[in-house]
């Protein structure tokens, strides 16, 4: 009764723009399990939208956040400046892929790490014009928005959108773009809409997260490497959905042996207090002149404490190989189900960012109906799944990678059970 009242309390007080996913209320948390307000345990493999990579509540995380309670909450770093940023600030400098001397700065969400990328790319090459992917996602600011590759709902209504933005298509199989396909229009782009000495930068996420899990071919990513050499353009990673153990590596793009100018993070940093940071080659990221960059709760202390412990925690309890074995678990289980299961197009991913893409098997299309149904029935097996998918067809995978093994390999019966009865649903039709 409890979440029917808070429900109705809420649509009448919420403008119906924010979309919201569950019609239940949390009371409590603990690592991979969320409690509603009707007592009901639910598995959360959705992690916040990918910001639990630690769990929820985890011990070590909320004592750094209450002793840093403690002693103060917040100065405001420009005004006056703490020690834990400057030593959290050195320690992803050493983290980041990225070779040479670094600097880091921090903020506060996603759109605002990206908003910033883009101003540093911008100062330090004096040029405007920017490049993107479709099917990206980048924040929900303008600049955010107009990087995004991906219209409705997102941008819908809110334009006009920052100018000198162009995307390029994002290789992948299941849509028919090869990587000699992104390069073409690339190519294209430089002779009919911009030249290449007016681009500042181009932003890619090395595995798509909103977009549907589509990883980067390596080669894309080398070829985007020499362009951006080439060229004098300044390369982004987006690794605000991909960073801190995800894909089995603290970030994704150490698996393709490819540096970025500069990496933006955010979400699984700081365990759910709300901290961003753009990272990066030290003399591109001093391009802005000195006041051009800060925010009034950028770098909050207690986010910042919660980051320090974040860190303590990944390397601690060996996340990133627990990322790479939960990850393939779940592959396996989820292989041997397309064998036999039709609407079943691909399962994919890098360690435990993976996910399973649906397609109707009479019309070879993108079937967001079975994506849904099997988020439906996962749901009331108490089970948390997302979707994403510029279609909308895509499940995505985003539990803690701290989750109990046995809680994992339940959610995994519950996951199989809750595809077949949505196959099952939709072959009856
Ligand atoms: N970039 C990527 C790759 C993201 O996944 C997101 C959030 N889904 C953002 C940027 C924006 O982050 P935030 O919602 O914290 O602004």
């Amino acid at each position: 009764m409890k979440n029917q009242d808070l429900e109705k309390r809420r649509s009448k007080i919420m403008p119906r723009g924010a979309g919201i996913l569950c019609n239940f209320y949390v009371q409590k948390t603990d690592n991979a399990t969320i409690w509603d307000e009707e007592g009901r345990a639910f598995t959360d493999f959705s992690c916040g939208i990918a910001v639990l990579n630690t769990g929820h509540n985890h011990p070590l995380i909320k004592n750094a956040i209450q002793k840093q309670l403690e002693l103060f909450t917040h100065t405001a770093f420009q005004i006056v400046p703490y020690e834990i940023y400057v030593s959290l600030a050195e320690r992803i400098a050493d983290i980041v892929p990225i070779r040479g001397d670094k600097k880091t700065m921090f903020f506060s969400t996603g759109a605002e790490a990206v908003e910033n990328a883009i101003k540093i790319a911008r100062a330090f090459t004096g040029r405007s014009g920017l490049l993107a992917f479709s099917g990206s996602f980048h924040g929900r600011t303008h600049m955010g928005l107009a990087l995004t590759g991906k219209n409705a709902p997102y941008k819908t209504g809110f334009g006009p959108f920052p100018s000198g933005i162009y995307h390029l298509p994002f290789p992948s199989p299941t849509l028919n773009v090869t990587v000699e396909d992104s390069i073409k229009a690339l190519e294209n782009l430089f002779k009919a809409d911009i030249d290449p000495k007016s681009v500042a930068a181009v932003i890619i996420e090395p595995i798509q997260g909103e977009g549907g899990f589509y990883v980067a071919p390596i080669e894309l990513m080398t070829r985007l490497r020499a362009l951006c050499n080439e060229h004098g353009i300044v390369l982004i990673a987006d690794e605000i959905q991909s960073g801190f153990g995800r894909t089995g590596k603290m970030f994704c793009m150490e698996h393709f042996g490819v540096e970025p100018d500069l990496i933006t993070v955010a979400k699984s940093i700081a365990a759910g207090l709300p901290l961003s940071g753009v990272c990066g080659k030290a003399h591109i990221m001093d391009g802005p002149s000195p006041g051009g960059l800060g925010g009034t709760y950028a770098g909050n202390p207690l986010a910042i404490a919660a980051a320090h412990a974040v860190l303590d925690v990944l390397e601690k309890e060996n996340l990133c190989s627990r990322s790479i074995r939960l990850g393939n678990k779940l592959k396996e289980v989820l292989i041997a189900e397309s064998h036999h299961n039709p609407y079943i197009k691909e399962v994919r991913g890098i360690g435990s960012m993976m996910a399973i893409e649906f397609y109707d098997p009479i019309s070879n299309t993108p079937s967001a109906s079975i994506a849904s149904k099997v988020q439906k029935n996962a749901l009331e097996k108490q089970l948390l799944l997302l979707t994403c998918g510029v279609y909308g067809n895509v499940i995505r995978f985003l539990y803690p990678l701290t989750i109990p093994d046995q809680q994992f390999e339940n959610a995994l019966s519950d996951l199989v059970n809750a595809i077949r009865e949505a196959s099952d649903e939709l072959a009856s039709v």
